[in-house]
């Protein structure tokens, strides 16, 4: 079986983000029962013995464990263990990274990754803290549209080879083919599809084809419209310029997607600016009616 779940939901900067006061920021510090907070965007899958690996770290990766008991250790099992069998990256960006340097204190890890993310994250000397005892770190190196197995959990893994360049942090690494600093995740389990993309630059047709094999996609909401970002902050760039096509208006997701027959369609990475946050809004409900879901802290999906 393929068990699915969202550990937080938002984009980078959480919501409420530190230094935002947006509508939909100060609403959540005012009344979070309408618009409540949400950790930045974290997945995990596990299988039915209970092996699970996280799709990617994030900077609130401790929380989320300890708000998830079952990645807590077990005491039978001694003092130090976690059933977090290994972790795989879709990006080098800090909000997807992050949190590896949260999961130190000596515990072997493995991750997954393609070549540049590897190197970006081994060129940068904070990471060495995963590597200070010898098989403390174990590197799985991934390439788009090549099968892999979790473990031995029957979950495979195929990367989507998807658009987009290395983080300004590691822009000297660049530039990227698809597939190599960006991916989205193609899991399978039983017969059972499941396609995460948090990041979508486009849709093409080699993605849909790959979304209308699937029992559920989690695409890319982090902004209902282009200009949603400069409209909030003056100066900011507009949602396709940073590699996310916008939910909402001509050759949007929904639009471009309307035809999609796939039973779950969840919107994931929902940026502190997006009006679909409020539930009592019409944008919401625009969502629901087209038969959407806003993917929340703590949803989860077992095919
Ligand atoms: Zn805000």
């Amino acid at each position: 079986m393929l068990n699915f779940r969202l550990l937080g939901t938002a984009a980078g900067g959480g919501i409420p983000q530190w230094n935002c006061a947006c509508q939909i920021c100060a609403l959540c510090r005012q009344d979070p029962q309408i618009l409540a907070p949400r950790f930045q965007l974290q997945a995990a899958v596990w299988s039915d013995h209970g092996e699970w690996f996280l799709l990617n770290a994030c900077p609130d990766l401790r929380f989320q464990i300890e708000a998830n008991p079952e990645l807590h250790p077990e005491g039978r099992l001694g003092n130090r263990n976690t059933p977090i069998q290994g972790i795989i990256l879709t990006t080098a960006d800090l909000d997807q990274t992050l949190g590896l340097l949260l999961l130190r204190e000596f515990q072997p890890l493995t991750v997954y990754a393609t070549a540049i993310v590897r190197r970006a994250l081994e060129s940068n000397s904070f990471f060495r803290m995963l590597e200070r005892v010898p098989h403390q770190l174990t590197w799985v190196e991934i390439q788009a549209g090549v099968p892999f197995n979790l473990g031995h959990s029957g979950i495979v893994c195929t990367p989507i080879p998807l658009a987009g360049e290395m983080p300004f942090y590691a822009r000297e690494l660049g530039p990227c083919e698809p597939g190599q600093a960006s991916l989205g995740l193609l899991l399978e389990s039983d017969g059972q599809r499941l396609a995460y993309t948090p990041s979508v630059p486009e849709i093409t047709e080699d993605l849909r084809a790959v979304y209308r094999a699937c029992d559920a996609i989690l695409v890319d909401g982090t902004f209902w419209s282009d200009a949603e970002l400069s409209n909030t902050h003056c100066g900011t760039p507009l949602a396709r310029s940073i590699g996310h096509i916008p939910m909402s208006g001509q050759g949007s997701t929904m639009a471009l997607l309307s035809d999609l027959d796939v039973p779950h369609k969840i919107f994931v990475h929902l940026n502190n600016t997006n009006p679909v946050l409020d539930p009592r809004g019409e944008e919401y409900r625009a969502v629901i009616d087209a038969g959407w879901q806003i993917g929340h802290d703590g949803w989860q999906l077992a095919l």
